[in-house]
């Protein structure tokens, strides 16, 4: 296990040093055992032809006759040729001549009998021991051999050397293979760290190359060109990040441009896993329910966007197994009528994976919807009340009231009322469907403002002067716009009729203008009834009235406030309202200048 954790140099280095440890272990042992032995072996050959060589030399009755002096002068001279230590025993085991000591130290030495050399030369052998000696303090090699007086042992003869030079010699020995094991150990470094470095270093190489492919980064191949195996390595991992590189520059362009379609869609689409999971979202989602996505990922639908019905479709669809839509009207954070489709993502062996949630907004369509059958209805409801008017009084004419002179003039005169209020109310829509088809063409030529005011005032004098209204053109006569003459005569004419018509006796209207950046606000004010705070926000849409009994009385259709809105928006202008109920109100356009 520690072994695993090693870096490779140092597992290398380790088997190179265990198989130079094996090696000169075996070789130095058997080496070792048997230079002991052959050294061992020599130095006794040796000892033993020494002794022979004594023998032939010694008379043996010096020996009989224990002839000291003798025997003393033979050892010392022995010795000091042959560097060894000599010594002749008796048959008795007494020493008789010793070459190590004088011959009155012969007296105190100790009776060799007991030697096992010696004994074994007693019985007629070559008698050998390896002995700590007393005499000397060193290890010594013993041999002895027999002296013989015609064929009977009288004696022995022992030569004797110290074991020290072999065990020099064979210390020096032990040196010289002590250090070829250490030089062997160096060089089994040194070449592990070489052989080690050239593996290593191109294997560091591809660690750091992969390390970066992994990361996304391909700019950088390996270099590498040997023709062994790492070379062919380094090779297979470069073209493998080639084609990884091109799988993720497709898999990147594809998924850029699905994300690109995925973003810029109208509906909002959110990708849902199997336990209703956002996986994503796309940015319609982010702004109908006020969302991030980075916040949103991976967390329950029902956590992120609170819609219960919503979450009811989801569950339906993962339980049916089949898509599922509906028509949901959204509060909050948006306003609007969506239509919801929930379909659900199938794996490939069939299994539901999740689901894919598109909400489409309707809100507009359904609007639309709602505007076209609330003016038909208004259409049919304002031309029906002259009708029926018209065609009761014609029905009664008929009956016989034409005979009644002063009836049948009154009923025709009532009759005309409403055919005109008919031809106003066509005008009217006439008007407001060419403006609202938008083919109309804009006549524009300058304008002085002041004047066509003027001249529409003009048109109302007697209106003004039965209400006793005082009116202001407090307009610059400078003031000059850029428009469609006969068109912006509608707006004031509009505009004048209703501060006219809803205010009241003695009133006033006053008519001014506000310089804004690029354009300029005219303002029509009048001190009439003024308009319900909430009625203040439809005040422009088609026949939208405050009060309708009121504005008929008044020959109002209804419409003239949509057509000076439309007539301004032609001229890519803007008008508003401000009014106090009772007080009066505020009607105001804006006109690029
Ligand atoms: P109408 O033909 O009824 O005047 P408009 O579109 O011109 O139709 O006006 C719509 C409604 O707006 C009127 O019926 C009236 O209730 C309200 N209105 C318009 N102008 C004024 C005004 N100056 N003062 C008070 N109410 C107004």
């Amino acid at each position: 296990m520690i072994f695993k954790k090693q870096s490779f140099k140092f597992k290398l280095i380790f088997s190179y040093f265990l198989v130079v440890l094996f090696s000169f272990g075996l070789v130095a042992f058997f080496l070792d055992k048997k230079l002991e032995e052959n050294s061992l072996q020599d130095l006794k050959s040796s000892l033993i032809n020494q002794a022979n060589l004594i023998e032939t030399q010694i008379s043996t009755e010096a020996i009989q006759n224990e002839s000291l002096l003798y025997l003393s002068e033979l050892v010392k001279n022995f010795s000091q040729k042959n560097n060894a230590r000599l010594t002749i025993i008796g048959l008795s085991g007494k020493v008789l001549a010793d070459s190590e000591k004088s011959q009155t130290d012969l007296q105190g030495m100790e009776n060799h009998a007991s030697r096992p050399e010696f004994k074994q030369a007693l019985v007629g052998s070559t008698g050998e021991s390896i002995r700590y000696s007393s005499t000397l303090r060193i290890d010594m090699l013993y041999v002895a051999i027999p002296l013989r007086y015609k064929k009977a042992v009288i004696g022995a003869i022992r030569v004797a050397l110290p074991l020290e030079n072999v065990r020099r010699n064979l210390l020096v020995i032990r040196k010289a293979v002590t250090l070829g094991f250490l030089f062997a150990l160096g060089l089994a470094f040194v070449f592990g760290s070489m052989l080690a470095g050239t593996i290593i270093k191109p294997v560091n190489k591809i660690i750091h190359a992969s390390r970066r492919f992994s990361l996304g980064d391909f700019s950088r191949k390996i270099l590498h060109d040997s023709q062994d195996e790492i070379g062919e390595l380094a090779r297979t991992l470069n073209k493998m990040a080639e084609d990884i590189e091109e799988k993720v520059r497709e898999i990147t362009i594809q998924s850029q441009q699905l994300t690109a379609v995925f973003n810029s869609m109208i509906e909002g689409v959110v990708v849902l896993d199997k336990e209703s999971r956002i996986v994503s979202i796309n940015s319609a989602i982010e702004k109908i329910f006020a969302i991030k996505k980075k916040e949103a990922q991976g967390k329950l639908f029902l956590e992120v966007i609170r819609n219960s019905d919503i979450a009811e479709e989801i569950s339906r669809a993962l339980k049916k197994g089949e898509s599922v839509s509906r028509e949901l009207i959204l509060s909050w954070p948006v306003q609007g009528v969506f239509q919801v489709n929930v379909a659900p993502i199938y794996e490939k062996q069939g299994m539901i994976n999740g689901s894919l949630l598109v909400l489409h907004d309707i809100t507009e369509i359904r609007k639309l919807e709602t505007m076209r059958r609330d003016f038909v209805a208004n259409v049919s409801h304002e031309l029906k009340t002259p009708l029926t008017s018209i065609k009761g009084f014609v029905e009664t004419l008929l009956e016989g009231a034409l005979n009644d002179k002063e009836n049948s003039l009154h009923f025709l005169e009532i009759v005309h009322e409403h055919t005109n209020r008919l031809d106003n109310l066509i005008n009217d829509l006439l008007e407001l469907s060419r403006i609202e088809s938008r083919e109309i063409e804009l006549d524009s030529q300058e304008i002085k403002l002041r004047d066509l005011f003027n001249k529409v005032i003009l048109g109302f004098t007697s209106q003004l002067n039965k209400k006793n209204i005082k009116i202001e053109n407090n307009l610059q006569s400078g003031l000059m716009i850029l428009a469609d003459k006969d068109k912006i005569e509608q707006v004031i004419t509009n505009l004048l009729a209703n501060a006219i018509k809803f205010n009241r006796d003695n009133g006033f209207v006053k008519i001014y203008s506000q310089d804004l950046t690029g354009k300029t606000k005219v303002i029509v004010e009048d001190s009439g009834i003024g308009i319900p705070t909430k009625d203040l926000p439809r005040i422009f849409e088609r026949f939208y009235r405050v009060d309708k009994a009121r504005s008929r009385e008044l020959g109002g259709t209804g419409l003239g406030l949509s057509i000076v809105k439309h007539i301004i928006e032609l001229h890519k202008g803007s008008v508003g309202v401000e009014s106090v109920e009772g007080l009066g109100s505020k009607f105001w356009f804006n006109l690029p200048i």
